[in-house]
């Protein structure tokens, strides 16, 4: 049986980065909100996501700088522990995966909080655990995603990790299997790599993170080479068994043992059983189709992963940001996608703007790029790297960039500012350049643009 619990301005379904902001947003503005949740507020990225993964890649890379002393500053003696490394994740960045800190602060906000899986159940209606809420003003959904696996014969059943699991182990494995070579396998596989860990990354695709240029796949094979990971790119699996402490992933030409296995080969979005029927929408979509307001249907936004328009939360915030200003009526600026920016948090970093040379070619752009070394500053740390522009010839303007290296992800805020602004290469090229930076590492690969 249903019960009313009442009218209000806007119901948030899911409370990921974006869904978190927008309900808060919204509640300070002085709307009726209603945020609904079932798992813990703020969502995958500060519990699952980016904040312990990131927290995990921080000791991991402490623990290789620590090693690249002999040679370059005198001797080292490293010890991984991963007690540290396990506190802080739990202490620092979960709180024990408790959420209380965000619901109260989005109750400060003035929103209404609701632990609970929401509902769709009429148009401007949503139903938690048989009490139902109908807003004024429309629904914005943040349903997010989860983690899946691959039908491979004989993994249901395992004790497999995903990344919900991983942020949580206390102790180390002494080896580990990663099925997935996407980011986040690489991002982890280099983690416990660094903590000492027998690594295998297994990929079907012929190379990892298949996404980004062929120059950034290449460039973090031959890093895991010399870190002791061995990469299976275009592997067929055949099985996975599992007994006592051991997995063995049977591929077509080998088997691989380890003690622990990750399964980090894609994600699936929630919208299954979300009602979205009820508004005339598929309810078996993969993702929800959204205008440049993020409206799906009359009164529903939606933001995050299941808009498909890039699984980050920066992009979930960024069109968090558009929802409030369309409920608001405030007009503008709306959605716009061609410098979505994205950093593969392994070393090298490869952080990557817009669009590849493939994707762009594909888009039926005259494309032009360059690609350049690290310069003096990669020289003066012995640290490689690479920069790849990606510009349309016929408007002398970068639709894409690759900055591969330490601190890629940051070199690549000029990049993006350049992608999203359509400066003119010319302009770019003439620019003052800090020596020795690793940002300066743009400069000549601009100007060969302009040649090219
Ligand atoms: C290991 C890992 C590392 C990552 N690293 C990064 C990174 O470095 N940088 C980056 O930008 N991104 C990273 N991401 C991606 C990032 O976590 C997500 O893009 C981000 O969380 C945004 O997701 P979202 O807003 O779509 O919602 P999510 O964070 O997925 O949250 C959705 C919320 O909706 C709730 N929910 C779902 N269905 C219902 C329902 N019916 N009723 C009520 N509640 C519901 C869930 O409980 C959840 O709290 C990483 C992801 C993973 C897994």
């Amino acid at each position: 049986m249903t019960e009313a619990a009442g009218a209000c301005d806007v119901i948030v379904i899911g409370l990921g980065p974006g869904g978190e902001h927008a309900a808060d947003s919204l509640a300070k503005a002085g709307l009726d909100v209603v945020a609904i949740d079932e798992r813990l507020v703020g969502g995958e990225c500060p519990y699952f996501g980016c904040v312990p993964s990131k927290m995990m890649i921080a000791a991991a890379g402490t623990l290789r700088e620590a090693r690249r002393i002999p040679g370059l500053a005198g001797t080292s003696q490293v010890q991984p522990d991963w007690a540290p490394v396990a506190a802080r994740i739990r202490d620092e960045a979960t709180d024990d995966w408790d959420d209380q800190v965000a619901v109260d602060r989005l109750v400060a906000a003035g929103a209404t909080f609701v632990r609970g899986r929401g509902r769709i159940t009429g148009p401007n209606e949503v139903t938690v655990d048989g009490r139902t809420w109908v807003a004024r003003r429309g629904i914005v959904l943040n349903t997010g995603t989860s983690p899946s696996a691959p039908p491979i014969e004989g993994l249901a059943g395992t004790p497999y990790w995903t990344n919900r699991e991983i942020v949580k182990a206390t102790e180390l494995p002494a080896s580990l299997i990663v099925i997935g070579g996407g980011a986040i396998g690489c991002e982890l596989a280099q983690v416990f790599a660094a903590f000492d860990a027998e690594v295998h990354v297994v990929e079907v695709a012929d190379r990892i993170i298949a996404l980004e240029e062929p120059e950034a796949s290449a460039a973090l094979a031959t890093a895991f080479a010399e870190q002791g990971i061995e990469v299976h790119a275009g592997a067929s699996i055949h099985r996975v068994d599992h007994a006592g402490d051991t997995f063995t992933v049977v591929l077509e030409d080998r088997e691989l043992t380890a003690q622990r296995l990750l399964v980090a080969a894609g994600r699936r979005t929630n919208l299954a059983d979300l009602g979205l029927e009820h508004l005339g929408l598929d309810p078996a979509a993969r993702v929800l189709e959204t205008d440049e307001r993020m409206r799906v249907a009359p009164g529903i936004w939606a933001i995050g992963d299941i808009t498909g328009k890039g699984a980050f939360t920066h992009v979930s915030m960024y069109q968090a940001d558009v929802v409030i200003r369309d409920l608001l009526g405030v007009d503008g600026p709306w959605a716009d996608y061609r410098a979505v920016a994205r950093v593969t948090f392994t070393a090298p970093e490869v952080g990557s703007v817009g669009l590849t040379e493939s994707a762009a070619r594909a888009a039926g752009i005259d494309v032009v790029t360059a690609t350049g070394d690290l310069g003096t500053r990669g020289w003066l740390a012995r640290e490689p790297g690479l920069i790849k522009l990606v510009a349309d010839r016929s408007r002398n303007v970068l639709v894409g960039a690759c900055a591969i290296g330490p601190s890629g992800g940051e070199v690549l805020s000029m990049l993006a500012t350049a992608v999203h602004a359509e400066i003119p290469v010319p302009t770019l090229a003439e620019m003052h350049f800090a020596y020795p930076t690793y940002y300066r590492a743009t400069q000549p690969v601009l100007r060969a643009l302009l040649h090219g």
